[in-house]
């Protein structure tokens, strides 16, 4: 072990989500001298939390207390606007550091790969999700929200998220932390019908109990599924027959429920759809997308796995505004290893493996999405830090490490500081956090947030650089 009362053991985390904040938590919580350097290559720190969570799920955002505390620690430090690879690269890291843990998330979309993907009016998800939650970096995107009816591909949670922003009224969205321009978009919106496909049927949709009750009680929205499609065909009725999970039965009841309810007159509809795939995103002149051409389709068991399979069967629904909602990637970081069709840096149990020798890559450990691939809730993320941080530590124990040169936080600042003057640390974060919700108390909201880096520096009475 390298610690010594003068020396204590040194950890730089890279993405401040909730699989970073988990990590510094377990890491600071050791009675060991360890000091935490978390860096986030965005100004405000919380990740998903901040840019992933749904608005008008303000409870969820809680847990930011939860890192608050750990913030707190004695030995915690946060780096905003460093970015991994550019600003500080392995081989730094390596001079300051005995390790690097990266829980950079997964950033980016999954593609459906059918012609007239990429046509106007057809977005991620992600893109959308990110819009209204204020991320500096798509704080620009627009999205036709004159289209009366929406399309939305898959039904994760994500595509529940789209959904129920795209069902709530104004004055629902306007009690949220919802970005301003997010909120004087959706005033204008026309949306009126909002279609979700699953490719397989009812009983395998990927959203969780709590998401699709919610649905149900929507103020201004009404809930729809065919009766023949939340029909169980014999695999999936054997195959919930025989399972322990009750939330799925839940889940199950919920879904025919809304097929057997009748429409009360409210202003939106929503229509939950099963066994249907597209196929081809269809353009209009000026190449908008107009429709989308889908198949209906049949479930086969493959492995244990019930799986789609096209009938031949098409159906055409005529939408202006498509989102791809089936699941995000990780993006490659400078110096590591990544595996391309996971989407995930390979790792066994939060080691960083090196594809060339099959062994741990020394001194490297990933937690969160980019270690395991976007599954889970928040809180999956804390044990999955834990089992990351439990062997770092033990690796350290062991002395496999980093050897750094200059192992002290005095030296790592002042390096970061050369490469980024305009780094904003905890205390910064905490002013601009400050700032935030006391612009949202004069307006009845949670927060204001601030989507732009220079609106944080001027919040702070800094320029950016
Ligand atoms: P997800 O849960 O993996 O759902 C992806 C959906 O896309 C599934 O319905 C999947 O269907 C479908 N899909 C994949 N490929 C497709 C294709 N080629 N064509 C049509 N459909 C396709 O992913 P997610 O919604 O992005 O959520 C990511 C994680 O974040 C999940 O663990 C989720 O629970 C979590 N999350 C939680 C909350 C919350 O707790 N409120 C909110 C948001 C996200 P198949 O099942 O057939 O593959």
């Amino acid at each position: 072990m390298v610690e010594t009362a003068k020396q204590p053991v040194r950890i730089a985390l890279f993405g401040a989500g909730p699989a970073g904040f988990y990590a510094a938590e377990h890491l600071l919580k050791q009675d060991l001298p360890i000091e935490v350097d978390l860096f986030d290559r965005l100004p405000a720190p919380h990740g998903l939390v901040r840019y992933g969570v749904a608005p008008d799920h303000q409870k969820i955002k809680n847990v930011i207390r939860v890192y608050d505390k750990t913030a707190h620690r004695p030995g915690f430090r946060f780096f905003g606007n460093v970015t991994f690879g550019q600003d500080l690269t392995l081989d730094d890291v390596s001079h300051f550091y005995h390790a690097a843990l990266f829980s950079t998330g997964a950033q980016v979309d999954r593609h459906l790969g059918i012609p007239g993907e990429d046509l106007a009016g057809s977005h991620s998800a992600t893109e959308f999700v990110a819009w209204y939650n204020g991320h500096p970096d798509y704080r620009n995107h627009t999205f036709d929200l004159s289209q009366e009816r929406v399309v939305i591909v898959g039904v994760g949670n994500v595509a529940v998220d789209v959904a129920r922003i795209l069902c709530r009224s104004l004055d629902e969205l306007a009690e949220t932390d919802i970005a301003d321009y997010a909120l004087e978009a959706l005033r204008e919106s026309r949306v009126r019908e909002i279609y979700m496909l699953g490719r397989r049927g009812p009983a395998q949709a990927a959203f969780t109990l709590p998401e699709v009750k919610e649905l149900g009680n929507l103020p201004v929205a009404d809930v729809y599924v065919r009766p023949e499609e939340a029909d169980l065909d014999h695999l999936s009725r054997a195959a919930l027959e025989a399972t322990s999970d009750r939330d799925a039965l839940k889940k199950m009841e919920v879904i025919q429920q809304y097929a057997g309810q009748s429409a009360t007159g409210k202003p939106r509809r929503l229509y939950l759809r099963f066994l249907i795939s597209p196929i081809a995103l269809e353009g209009d002149e000026t190449g908008h997308v107009k429709a989308v051409r889908c198949v209906r389709n049949v479930l086969y068991e493959d492995n244990g796995r019930l799986r789609p399979r096209h009938t031949g069967q098409e159906e055409i629904l005529d939408a202006g505004l498509v989102f791809r909602s089936v699941g995000y990637r990780g993006v490659p970081l400078p110096g590591l290893p990544f595996h391309d069709r996971w989407g995930i840096i390979p790792n066994e149990a939060g080691r960083v493996i090196d594809p060339a020798t099959a062994r741990p890559l020394p001194g490297c450990y990933v937690a969160g999405w980019i270690k395991r691939g976007p599954s889970g809730v928040i809180g999956t993320n804390k044990p999955d830090a834990i089992e990351t941080v439990t062997a770092l530590l033990e690796d350290l124990a062991e002395g496999r490490h980093f050897q750094p040169d200059a192992p002290t936080a005095q030296a790592a600042e002042q390096f970061i500081r050369s490469k980024r003057p305009d780094l904003i640390t905890y205390p910064e974060w905490e002013r601009i956090d400050a700032l935030e919700v006391a612009r949202g108390l004069k307006q009845g909201r949670p927060r204001v947030k601030f989507t732009t880096a220079a609106e944080m520096y001027e919040a702070l009475g800094r320029t950016a650089r």
